[in-house]
């Protein structure tokens, strides 16, 4: 095999506050890149209108999701906001194995749990461009009560702690530059150097 055409798929990790445009980011590239698949969540939170069980996130109780927990089939999971949210582990593993990447748009409690057992992942960070513009989004949504939005704006700050976790911060001000730039991270991350010097001579020497 050569070893220039090795690719496991890559595990991406995009976390960012709440309001920062994950979830538009993750949409577009989606969209716009190939051999890239976004890894649905489970959660005990209630579906919010217009999501959809399977594609915006597997619905499910609290006790279902204990026992998810208990028998290992979660690659991490995290309590946000009081309902639980976690990355179902098969499906994921499965993906890379088939040389597809997978992006997952999580917390960062749940990121770290994923450097933890898998370091290969690429961690991106997404960065509102400021508070008041993370207010406007938010409140303009229309999804959640004002309470819950003063929560999340709070939490804000204290998130903002976890950047040096990160491999890449992305500020999304421009939603197409910032996608530009998601875009330009896979494809840098794509380029590295994932072989010997002695697999690719192996290589080169065989096409002589
Ligand atoms: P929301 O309720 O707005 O859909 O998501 C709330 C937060 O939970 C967001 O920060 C989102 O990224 C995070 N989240 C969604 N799915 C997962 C998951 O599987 N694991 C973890 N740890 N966080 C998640």
């Amino acid at each position: 095999m050569d070893p220039r055409e090795k690719h496991p798929g890559k595990l991406f990790v995009l976390s960012g506050p709440s309001g920062a445009g994950k979830g538009t980011i993750c949409r577009k590239l989606l969209e716009e890149t190939e051999k890239l698949e976004l890894s649905v969540s489970m959660t005990t939170r209630s579906p919010r209108h217009g999501e959809v069980e399977g594609i915006s996130y597997f619905f499910t109780e609290k006790e279902e999701f204990e026992e998810h927990i208990r028998c290992g089939n979660l690659l991490e999971h995290a309590q946000v906001y009081g309902n639980y949210y976690g990355t179902p582990k098969a499906p994921v593993l499965k993906k890379l194995a088939a040389g597809i990447d997978v992006i997952l748009e999580i917390d960062m409690q749940g990121a770290l749990k994923v450097k933890e057992s898998y370091p290969d992942g690429v961690f991106i960070f997404i960065l509102p461009p400021s508070m008041s513009e993370l207010r406007k989004r938010l409140t303009g949504r229309g999804t959640e009560t004002a309470e819950a939005i003063e929560l999340r704006l709070g939490e804000t700050l204290k998130e903002l702690s976890y950047i040096e976790k990160y491999d890449y911060c992305v500020v999304n001000g421009v939603l197409e530059e910032a996608v530009a730039r998601v875009k330009a991270i896979v494809v840098a991350e794509h380029s590295k150097v994932a072989f010997t010097a002695e697999e690719l001579i192996a290589s080169y020497k065989e096409e002589a």
